[in-house]
Parts: C-alpha cells; sequence; structure tokens
C-alpha cells in the first residue's frame, strides 16, 4: 500500500511530497531537489540527495522513486 503526504521540505521549508511504501518513506522536494528515501526497517537511508551534498546510494539523483526499486535496495 501507497500512502502519500504534504510535508515541509527539511531542506528549504516548502512543500515536499512524502511517499510511503511498506516501510519505505520516500521523501521528494520539487523546489530544491532534496530527496531522501529511507527503511523504518533497517533505519538505513538508502538514497539521499540535495543540492549540496551529492547522492549517496546504489542509484543516482535524478531517477523516480518506484515500489519496485524501493524494495529492493531496502
Ligand atoms: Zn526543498
Amino acid at each position: 500500500m501507497v500512502t502519500m503526504q504534504t510535508i515541509h521540505c527539511p531542506h528549504c521549508g516548502k512543500l515536499a511530497l512524502r511517499q510511503r511504501y511498506g516501510s519505505v518513506t520516500h521523501t521528494q522536494c520539487p523546489h530544491c531537489d532534496y530527496l531522501m528515501t529511507m527503511c523504518d526497517r533497517t533505519g538505513r537511508v538508502l538514497e539521499a540527495y540535495t543540492p549540496e551534498i551529492t547522492h549517496v546510494g546504489c542509484y543516482g539523483a535524478n531517477l523516480t522513486c518506484t515500489l519496485e526499486r524501493t524494495t529492493a535496495l531496502c
């Protein structure tokens, strides 16, 4: 089940979108390109990207989030 939530971006403070795929939370801000994918179960950061900090993780920052990809990462 995928749930969506609007939050304030931790980077720029504008509205960002948080999507939840099971235990994986994906946060993406369209205003500043902030991106964070985290697994609640393991506490691991699967992907992180801000304009100042280069991305970490196996995938590039410009790929969109899919259920298949996040569960594969987790
Ligand atoms: Zn932002």
